[in-house]
């Protein structure tokens, strides 16, 4: 999943793509939009080079607590990989603890980790969920992602309020109880 030869540059590319689209790439605004580019894509896609442990090393505690924990809302930003535009919206985190609890601002680093990559809103569901499993080998875990993708609000249908809901439970957030504590927590009020 991890891109094989990063360090090609990109901006090279970035021109190619302006003179394909019949743009003067010498005019003001775009003579430096190649290295501007690459830049924004180097850092769009930095999710692939982060350390998982380095994110949770010393912000996981043994603790005795087995109520559900949830953060709601944390803001995501990614790019679908069919089509390279963005899509953005909220990620909602649940884990009913075993015996660990991880740092609550460590979550947003963990969705920003999946995030910052060429996504599928359904696959980075998915790796969040996972992630925090293996981490804390907690009883369950509920992720449930809402997004807007600019591939179909700028191009193709053009629903502009079409949003996108994607959800992973495992463990104990496969029990319909569980999962509705969950759905009913993160409803907004
Ligand atoms: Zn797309």
């Amino acid at each position: 999943m991890t891109p094989k030869a990063p360090g090609k540059p990109i901006a090279p590319l970035v021109s190619g793509i302006l003179d394909a689209l019949g743009e003067d790439r010498q005019r003001d605004g775009l003579l430096r939009t190649p290295e501007r580019v690459e830049k924004a894509l180097r850092f769009l896609t930095s999710g692939y080079t982060v350390d998982i442990d380095k994110i949770v090393n010393n912000a996981v505690f043994e603790v005795k607590y087995d109520e559900m924990v949830i953060v709601k809302d944390i803001e995501f930003f990614s790019m679908c990989e069919h089509h390279m535009l963005p899509f953005y919206g909220k990620i909602h985190v649940a884990y009913l603890a075993r015996d660990k609890v991880i740092g609550l601002s460590k979550l947003p680093r963990i969705v920003d980790a999946f995030s910052r990559r060429l996504q599928i809103q359904e696959r980075l569901t998915q790796q969040v969920a996972q992630c925090i499993n293996d981490v804390l080998n907690p009883l369950g875990v509920g992720v449930v992602a809402e997004a807007q993708h600019f591939c179909m609000m700028m191009r193709g249908v053009e629903k502009q309020h079409s949003g996108t809901v994607t959800s992973a439970m495992l463990g104990d957030f496969r029990n319909k109880e569980t999962r509705d504590e969950f759905l009913s927590l993160i409803r907004p009020r």
